[in-house]
Protein backbone atom coordinates (compact mmCIF):
# COMPACT_ATOMS: atom_id res chain seq x y z
CA UNK A 1 0.00 0.00 0.00
CA UNK A 2 2.65 2.23 1.01
CA UNK A 3 4.23 2.02 -2.43
CA UNK A 4 1.22 2.51 -4.17
CA UNK A 5 0.59 5.81 -2.44
CA UNK A 6 4.20 7.18 -2.85
CA UNK A 7 3.83 6.17 -6.54
CA UNK A 8 0.58 8.10 -7.07
CA UNK A 9 -1.41 4.84 -7.92
CA UNK A 10 -5.13 5.66 -8.78
CA UNK A 11 -7.62 5.36 -5.28
CA UNK A 12 -9.20 2.49 -7.42
CA UNK A 13 -5.80 0.61 -7.72
CA UNK A 14 -5.58 0.87 -4.39
CA UNK A 15 -8.41 0.04 -3.22
CA UNK A 16 -8.37 -3.47 -5.63
CA UNK A 17 -5.04 -4.10 -3.55
CA UNK A 18 -6.79 -4.35 -0.22
CA UNK A 19 -9.89 -5.94 -1.08
CA UNK A 20 -8.62 -8.65 -3.76
CA UNK A 21 -4.79 -9.55 -1.89
CA UNK A 22 -4.59 -7.85 2.11
CA UNK A 23 -8.36 -8.33 2.94
CA UNK A 24 -8.78 -11.91 1.64
CA UNK A 25 -6.00 -13.48 4.28
CA UNK A 26 -4.78 -11.16 6.79
CA UNK A 27 -7.77 -11.11 8.63
CA UNK A 28 -8.15 -14.57 9.11
CA UNK A 29 -4.52 -14.69 9.63
CA UNK A 30 -4.36 -11.62 12.67
CA UNK A 31 -7.42 -13.52 14.42
CA UNK A 32 -5.45 -16.30 14.22
CA UNK A 33 -2.72 -14.37 15.64
CA UNK A 34 -4.90 -12.71 18.46
CA UNK A 35 -5.86 -16.31 19.64
CA UNK A 36 -2.62 -18.24 19.68
CA UNK A 37 -0.11 -15.92 19.80
CA UNK A 38 2.15 -16.89 23.11
CA UNK A 39 3.31 -13.35 23.98
CA UNK A 40 0.83 -9.58 24.09
CA UNK A 41 3.51 -8.14 21.70
CA UNK A 42 2.43 -9.94 19.00
CA UNK A 43 -1.50 -9.72 20.02
CA UNK A 44 -0.96 -6.17 19.50
CA UNK A 45 1.24 -6.52 16.38
CA UNK A 46 -2.31 -7.82 14.99
CA UNK A 47 -4.42 -5.86 16.14
CA UNK A 48 -3.26 -2.67 15.16
CA UNK A 49 -3.26 -4.47 11.66
CA UNK A 50 -6.80 -5.01 11.67
CA UNK A 51 -7.08 -1.42 12.86
CA UNK A 52 -5.03 -0.22 10.27
CA UNK A 53 -6.88 -2.27 7.67
CA UNK A 54 -10.58 -1.04 8.90
CA UNK A 55 -9.15 2.64 8.48
CA UNK A 56 -7.48 2.59 5.12
CA UNK A 57 -10.88 0.54 4.11
CA UNK A 58 -13.00 3.23 5.85
CA UNK A 59 -10.67 6.29 4.36
CA UNK A 60 -10.58 4.82 0.48
CA UNK A 61 -14.43 4.44 1.48
CA UNK A 62 -15.15 7.87 1.98
CA UNK A 63 -13.08 8.99 -0.81
CA UNK A 64 -15.07 7.28 -3.14
CA UNK A 65 -18.45 8.67 -1.56
CA UNK A 66 -16.81 12.07 -1.73
CA UNK A 67 -18.95 14.28 -4.30
CA UNK A 68 -17.11 15.02 -8.02
CA UNK A 69 -15.49 17.71 -9.00
CA UNK A 70 -18.01 20.25 -10.61
CA UNK A 71 -17.41 23.65 -12.83
CA UNK A 72 -19.29 26.61 -13.62
CA UNK A 73 -18.63 30.31 -14.92
CA UNK A 74 -18.81 33.25 -12.22
CA UNK A 75 -18.67 36.82 -12.93
CA UNK A 76 -16.13 39.19 -11.70
CA UNK A 77 -18.39 40.61 -9.26
CA UNK A 78 -19.63 37.28 -8.07
CA UNK A 79 -15.87 35.86 -8.18
CA UNK A 80 -15.47 39.34 -5.58
CA UNK A 81 -17.97 38.15 -3.51
CA UNK A 82 -17.22 34.49 -3.52
CA UNK A 83 -13.14 35.91 -2.89
CA UNK A 84 -14.34 38.34 0.06
CA UNK A 85 -16.14 35.26 2.20
CA UNK A 86 -13.49 33.04 1.87
CA UNK A 87 -11.51 35.74 3.50
CA UNK A 88 -13.45 35.81 6.94
CA UNK A 89 -11.96 32.34 7.12
CA UNK A 90 -8.63 32.43 4.61
CA UNK A 91 -5.74 34.27 4.50
CA UNK A 92 -6.06 34.81 0.68
CA UNK A 93 -2.44 35.02 -1.85
CA UNK A 94 -1.89 35.66 -5.36
CA UNK A 95 0.69 37.18 -7.52
CA UNK A 96 0.26 41.15 -7.29
CA UNK A 97 1.70 43.78 -8.85
CA UNK A 98 3.58 46.21 -6.78
CA UNK A 99 4.40 49.19 -9.26
CA UNK A 100 8.10 50.53 -10.11
CA UNK A 101 9.17 48.48 -7.38
CA UNK A 102 10.85 45.70 -9.89
CA UNK A 103 14.79 44.98 -9.62
CA UNK A 104 15.29 47.26 -12.77
CA UNK A 105 14.97 50.96 -13.00
CA UNK A 106 11.25 51.61 -13.77
CA UNK A 107 10.05 47.95 -13.78
CA UNK A 108 7.02 46.58 -11.53
CA UNK A 109 7.37 43.95 -9.03
CA UNK A 110 4.99 40.65 -8.91
CA UNK A 111 5.55 38.89 -5.71
CA UNK A 112 2.70 37.21 -3.59
CA UNK A 113 0.99 38.90 -1.41
CA UNK A 114 -2.72 38.79 0.29
CA UNK A 115 -5.56 39.88 -2.00
CA UNK A 116 -8.92 40.64 -1.64
CA UNK A 117 -10.47 40.99 -5.56
CA UNK A 118 -9.85 39.15 -8.18
CA UNK A 119 -8.66 42.44 -10.41
CA UNK A 120 -5.42 42.15 -8.29
CA UNK A 121 -4.24 39.01 -9.23
CA UNK A 122 -1.38 39.20 -12.09
CA UNK A 123 -2.18 37.10 -14.95
CA UNK A 124 -0.17 38.72 -17.73
CA UNK A 125 3.21 38.50 -16.32
CA UNK A 126 5.45 36.07 -14.40
CA UNK A 127 5.75 36.58 -10.56
CA UNK A 128 9.29 37.38 -9.60
CA UNK A 129 9.11 35.77 -5.98
CA UNK A 130 7.82 32.34 -5.43
CA UNK A 131 4.88 31.37 -3.19
CA UNK A 132 6.85 29.31 -0.65
CA UNK A 133 7.49 32.91 1.39
CA UNK A 134 4.21 32.15 2.54
CA UNK A 135 4.52 29.01 4.22
CA UNK A 136 8.52 29.25 4.45
CA UNK A 137 9.06 33.12 5.26
CA UNK A 138 12.47 34.41 4.69
CA UNK A 139 12.69 35.45 8.23
CA UNK A 140 11.04 33.52 11.05
CA UNK A 141 11.42 33.19 14.88
CA UNK A 142 11.93 29.56 16.09
CA UNK A 143 12.19 29.99 20.22
CA UNK A 144 12.72 32.85 22.30
CA UNK A 145 15.44 32.63 25.18
CA UNK A 146 15.79 34.50 28.26
CA UNK A 147 18.56 33.32 30.80
CA UNK A 148 18.17 29.95 30.90
CA UNK A 149 14.50 29.51 29.57
CA UNK A 150 13.59 29.05 26.28
CA UNK A 151 9.90 29.54 24.97
CA UNK A 152 8.76 27.89 21.43
CA UNK A 153 7.38 30.30 19.07
CA UNK A 154 3.84 30.22 18.29
CA UNK A 155 1.69 30.99 15.15
CA UNK A 156 0.44 34.72 15.56
CA UNK A 157 -2.48 33.99 12.78
CA UNK A 158 -4.00 30.39 12.97
CA UNK A 159 -6.18 31.05 10.21
CA UNK A 160 -5.91 28.74 6.56
CA UNK A 161 -4.14 29.33 3.61
CA UNK A 162 -5.31 29.51 0.70
CA UNK A 163 -2.64 30.42 -2.58
CA UNK A 164 -3.41 30.68 -6.40
CA UNK A 165 -0.47 29.12 -8.26
CA UNK A 166 0.25 27.71 -11.42
CA UNK A 167 0.94 24.42 -11.73
CA UNK A 168 4.87 24.60 -11.55
CA UNK A 169 4.59 26.49 -8.36
CA UNK A 170 2.63 23.60 -7.05
CA UNK A 171 4.88 21.22 -8.10
CA UNK A 172 7.85 22.81 -6.59
CA UNK A 173 6.04 23.27 -2.83
CA UNK A 174 5.90 19.15 -3.63
CA UNK A 175 9.86 19.41 -3.53
CA UNK A 176 9.95 21.47 -0.24
CA UNK A 177 7.73 19.36 1.14
CA UNK A 178 9.95 16.47 0.52
CA UNK A 179 13.31 18.62 1.71
CA UNK A 180 11.17 19.20 4.80
CA UNK A 181 9.04 16.40 5.71
CA UNK A 182 10.30 13.68 4.04
CA UNK A 183 14.04 14.12 4.75
CA UNK A 184 15.95 11.93 7.07
CA UNK A 185 12.93 10.88 9.14
CA UNK A 186 12.57 13.72 11.20
CA UNK A 187 9.90 16.70 10.29
CA UNK A 188 10.62 20.42 10.37
CA UNK A 189 8.06 21.96 12.98
CA UNK A 190 8.35 25.15 11.97
CA UNK A 191 8.09 24.61 8.14
CA UNK A 192 5.24 21.92 8.96
CA UNK A 193 2.93 23.91 10.99
CA UNK A 194 2.31 26.73 8.26
CA UNK A 195 2.38 24.37 5.20
CA UNK A 196 -0.29 22.00 6.93
CA UNK A 197 -2.14 25.30 6.30
CA UNK A 198 -1.98 25.69 2.74
CA UNK A 199 -4.51 24.85 0.00
CA UNK A 200 -4.10 25.81 -3.98
CA UNK A 201 -6.27 27.14 -6.04
CA UNK A 202 -4.94 26.56 -9.67
CA UNK A 203 -4.15 29.37 -11.83
CA UNK A 204 -4.54 27.62 -15.47
CA UNK A 205 -1.57 29.13 -17.39
CA UNK A 206 -2.10 30.33 -20.55
CA UNK A 207 1.25 29.61 -22.17
CA UNK A 208 3.96 30.18 -19.82
CA UNK A 209 6.85 32.88 -21.36
CA UNK A 210 9.95 32.75 -22.69
CA UNK A 211 12.39 31.69 -19.49
CA UNK A 212 9.83 28.40 -18.54
CA UNK A 213 11.16 25.06 -19.13
CA UNK A 214 8.60 23.50 -16.86
CA UNK A 215 7.51 20.91 -19.94
CA UNK A 216 10.73 19.53 -19.81
CA UNK A 217 11.14 19.46 -16.03
CA UNK A 218 7.55 18.07 -15.89
CA UNK A 219 5.75 20.48 -14.04
CA UNK A 220 3.06 21.55 -15.97
CA UNK A 221 0.60 19.52 -15.05
CA UNK A 222 -0.60 19.26 -11.30
CA UNK A 223 -3.76 17.49 -9.83
CA UNK A 224 -3.31 19.32 -6.58
CA UNK A 225 -5.36 21.89 -6.27
CA UNK A 226 -8.94 22.54 -4.68
CA UNK A 227 -10.35 25.22 -7.06
CA UNK A 228 -9.14 25.28 -11.03
CA UNK A 229 -9.38 28.74 -12.24
CA UNK A 230 -8.96 29.96 -16.06
CA UNK A 231 -9.24 33.94 -15.54
CA UNK A 232 -11.02 35.99 -18.32
CA UNK A 233 -12.58 39.21 -19.61
CA UNK A 234 -15.75 39.50 -17.18
CA UNK A 235 -15.31 36.57 -14.92
CA UNK A 236 -13.88 33.06 -14.51
CA UNK A 237 -14.22 29.40 -15.00
CA UNK A 238 -13.55 27.58 -11.99
CA UNK A 239 -13.73 23.83 -11.34
CA UNK A 240 -14.72 22.72 -7.69
CA UNK A 241 -12.51 20.02 -6.29
CA UNK A 242 -12.55 20.51 -3.17
CA UNK A 243 -16.28 19.70 -1.38
CA UNK A 244 -15.64 22.12 1.12
CA UNK A 245 -15.78 24.50 -1.33
CA UNK A 246 -19.12 23.67 -3.22
CA UNK A 247 -21.31 25.85 -0.62
CA UNK A 248 -19.23 29.03 -1.73
CA UNK A 249 -20.42 28.21 -5.53
CA UNK A 250 -23.96 27.01 -5.29
CA UNK A 251 -26.33 28.70 -8.00
CA UNK A 252 -23.41 29.47 -10.24
CA UNK A 253 -23.75 28.66 -14.04
CA UNK A 254 -22.93 25.30 -14.72
CA UNK A 255 -19.99 24.32 -17.24
CA UNK A 256 -18.35 21.84 -18.67
CA UNK A 257 -14.32 23.66 -17.81
CA UNK A 258 -11.47 21.41 -16.70
CA UNK A 259 -8.19 23.56 -16.65
CA UNK A 260 -5.84 23.25 -19.31
CA UNK A 261 -2.01 22.52 -19.07
CA UNK A 262 0.79 23.79 -20.65
CA UNK A 263 2.39 20.90 -23.19
CA UNK A 264 5.25 22.60 -25.05
CA UNK A 265 7.24 25.57 -23.85
CA UNK A 266 9.73 27.90 -26.18
CA UNK A 267 12.55 26.49 -24.74
CA UNK A 268 13.65 22.71 -24.00
CA UNK A 269 16.08 21.76 -22.06
CA UNK A 270 18.33 18.99 -22.45
CA UNK A 271 19.44 16.84 -19.04
CA UNK A 272 22.51 15.58 -18.19
CA UNK A 273 22.67 11.58 -17.80
CA UNK A 274 25.01 10.57 -14.49
CA UNK A 275 24.71 6.92 -14.05
CA UNK A 276 27.78 6.36 -11.68
CA UNK A 277 29.70 8.09 -9.59
CA UNK A 278 32.69 8.00 -12.16
CA UNK A 279 30.21 10.42 -14.94
CA UNK A 280 29.86 12.59 -11.93
CA UNK A 281 33.17 12.82 -10.86
CA UNK A 282 33.58 13.72 -14.29
CA UNK A 283 30.94 16.43 -14.39
CA UNK A 284 32.11 17.68 -11.36
CA UNK A 285 35.72 18.60 -12.96
CA UNK A 286 34.13 19.94 -16.26
CA UNK A 287 36.53 23.03 -17.41
CA UNK A 288 32.89 24.71 -18.37
CA UNK A 289 32.39 25.67 -14.73
CA UNK A 290 35.23 27.88 -14.64
CA UNK A 291 33.36 30.87 -16.66
CA UNK A 292 31.42 31.29 -14.07
CA UNK A 293 34.08 32.64 -11.88
CA UNK A 294 34.23 35.54 -14.05
CA UNK A 295 30.58 36.48 -14.67
CA UNK A 296 28.72 35.54 -11.39
CA UNK A 297 29.06 37.60 -8.46
CA UNK A 298 27.47 35.40 -5.47
CA UNK A 299 24.86 37.89 -5.16
CA UNK A 300 22.40 34.91 -4.45
CA UNK A 301 19.50 36.53 -6.02
CA UNK A 302 18.85 33.20 -8.09
CA UNK A 303 18.20 31.08 -5.12
CA UNK A 304 16.02 33.91 -3.55
CA UNK A 305 13.65 33.56 -6.47
CA UNK A 306 14.06 29.97 -6.71
CA UNK A 307 10.65 28.09 -5.66
CA UNK A 308 12.46 24.82 -4.66
CA UNK A 309 15.58 26.62 -2.74
CA UNK A 310 15.43 25.46 0.72
CA UNK A 311 18.59 26.93 3.11
CA UNK A 312 18.64 28.52 5.62
CA UNK A 313 21.12 30.17 8.23
CA UNK A 314 19.86 29.95 12.32
CA UNK A 315 20.76 33.58 13.92
CA UNK A 316 20.95 34.47 17.48
CA UNK A 317 19.49 37.90 18.11
CA UNK A 318 20.07 39.46 21.34
CA UNK A 319 18.11 42.16 22.27
CA UNK A 320 20.47 44.34 24.06
CA UNK A 321 24.02 44.01 25.15
CA UNK A 322 23.18 44.09 28.78
CA UNK A 323 20.55 41.03 29.01
CA UNK A 324 20.71 37.54 27.65
CA UNK A 325 17.24 37.81 26.52
CA UNK A 326 16.70 37.20 22.59
CA UNK A 327 15.63 34.94 19.73
CA UNK A 328 17.06 33.09 17.26
CA UNK A 329 15.88 33.69 13.69
CA UNK A 330 15.86 31.25 10.77
CA UNK A 331 16.87 33.28 7.61
CA UNK A 332 17.11 32.32 4.23
CA UNK A 333 20.52 31.82 2.74
CA UNK A 334 22.00 30.61 -0.50
CA UNK A 335 24.90 28.62 -1.98
CA UNK A 336 25.90 31.14 -4.00
CA UNK A 337 27.09 33.10 -1.51
CA UNK A 338 30.71 33.41 -1.41
CA UNK A 339 30.89 32.14 2.52
CA UNK A 340 27.87 29.62 2.59
CA UNK A 341 30.59 27.06 3.13
CA UNK A 342 32.59 28.78 5.56
CA UNK A 343 33.71 26.72 8.70
CA UNK A 344 35.73 27.59 11.85
CA UNK A 345 39.15 28.02 10.66
CA UNK A 346 38.28 29.65 7.68
CA UNK A 347 37.95 26.73 5.26
CA UNK A 348 35.29 26.61 2.77
CA UNK A 349 34.53 23.81 0.65
CA UNK A 350 33.46 25.25 -2.65
CA UNK A 351 35.51 28.94 -2.57
CA UNK A 352 34.65 30.24 -5.82
CA UNK A 353 31.34 31.42 -8.06
CA UNK A 354 32.21 28.20 -10.84
CA UNK A 355 32.32 26.01 -7.85
CA UNK A 356 28.84 26.80 -6.13
CA UNK A 357 27.16 27.21 -9.73
CA UNK A 358 28.23 23.56 -10.35
CA UNK A 359 26.87 22.98 -6.42
CA UNK A 360 23.62 24.53 -7.49
CA UNK A 361 23.05 23.04 -11.30
CA UNK A 362 23.96 19.48 -9.66
CA UNK A 363 21.57 19.99 -6.65
CA UNK A 364 18.69 20.80 -9.00
CA UNK A 365 19.17 18.04 -11.78
CA UNK A 366 20.88 15.19 -9.93
CA UNK A 367 21.43 15.04 -6.64
CA UNK A 368 17.82 15.77 -5.46
CA UNK A 369 16.34 12.53 -7.37
CA UNK A 370 20.03 10.76 -6.71
CA UNK A 371 19.05 10.87 -3.23
CA UNK A 372 14.94 10.58 -2.99
CA UNK A 373 14.28 8.61 -6.33
CA UNK A 374 11.07 9.05 -8.36
CA UNK A 375 11.32 10.42 -11.49
CA UNK A 376 11.43 14.32 -10.13
CA UNK A 377 13.91 16.89 -10.59
CA UNK A 378 14.41 19.79 -8.01
CA UNK A 379 13.78 22.17 -10.57
CA UNK A 380 10.44 22.83 -11.71
CA UNK A 381 12.08 24.93 -14.69
CA UNK A 382 9.66 28.23 -13.92
CA UNK A 383 12.81 30.21 -14.98
CA UNK A 384 12.71 32.74 -12.47
CA UNK A 385 16.69 32.49 -11.41
CA UNK A 386 17.23 33.67 -15.54
CA UNK A 387 15.05 36.63 -15.03
CA UNK A 388 16.65 37.59 -11.81
CA UNK A 389 19.87 37.37 -12.38
CA UNK A 390 21.81 40.70 -12.62
CA UNK A 391 24.96 39.20 -14.75
CA UNK A 392 22.35 37.79 -16.92
CA UNK A 393 23.76 34.18 -16.34
CA UNK A 394 21.05 31.77 -17.62
CA UNK A 395 20.41 28.76 -15.32
CA UNK A 396 18.69 26.64 -17.89
CA UNK A 397 21.85 27.63 -20.71
CA UNK A 398 24.34 26.38 -17.65
CA UNK A 399 21.95 22.91 -17.69
CA UNK A 400 22.05 22.78 -21.54
CA UNK A 401 25.90 23.53 -21.52
CA UNK A 402 26.92 21.19 -18.78
CA UNK A 403 25.07 18.50 -20.10
CA UNK A 404 26.71 19.13 -23.86
CA UNK A 405 29.81 19.68 -22.61
CA UNK A 406 29.60 16.28 -20.22
CA UNK A 407 28.69 15.00 -23.84
CA UNK A 408 31.35 15.77 -25.33
CA UNK A 409 33.65 14.88 -22.77
CA UNK A 410 32.36 11.12 -22.73
CA UNK A 411 33.10 11.35 -26.81
CA UNK A 412 36.86 11.96 -26.03
CA UNK A 413 36.93 9.53 -23.16
S1 LIG B 1 16.50 26.63 -10.50
FE1 LIG B 1 15.62 28.40 -11.57
S2 LIG B 1 14.22 27.48 -13.11
FE2 LIG B 1 14.68 25.88 -11.61
S3 LIG B 1 13.02 26.00 -10.08
FE3 LIG B 1 14.72 27.31 -9.31
S4 LIG B 1 14.25 29.37 -10.06
FE4 LIG B 1 12.96 27.94 -11.25
S1 LIG C 1 24.00 33.34 -10.96
FE1 LIG C 1 23.37 35.51 -11.06
S2 LIG C 1 21.76 35.70 -9.49
FE2 LIG C 1 22.88 33.80 -9.06
S3 LIG C 1 24.47 34.39 -7.60
FE3 LIG C 1 25.40 34.52 -9.64
S4 LIG C 1 25.12 36.64 -10.24
FE4 LIG C 1 23.72 36.30 -8.53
Amino acid sequence: MALLCREGAERAEQRAFLEEHLLTWVPDFCADLQRCAGTGFYRCVAQLTLGWLKLEEGLLQAEENAPSPFSCRVSTPALDRILEALGKEYRIYAPKRFPGRGARAGSDLVRYAPIRSAAEIVTDAPSDFSAKEIFYPVNQTMLYFQDDACRESVLSDQREILIFARPCDINAVRRLDQIFLGNGGEQDVYYRRLREKVRFLLLECGGGWDTCFCVSMGSNRTEDYSLALRLEEGGALVQVKDPAFAPYFEGADACAYTPGFVEENRRAARLPVIPDRETLKTASGLDFWKQYDERCIGCGGCNTVCPTCSCFDTVDVIYNETSRDGERRRVWSSCMLRDFTATAGGHRARSTPGANMRFKVLHKVYDYKARFGGEEHMCVGCGRCDRRCPKDISFYDAVCGFTQALEQEAEHK
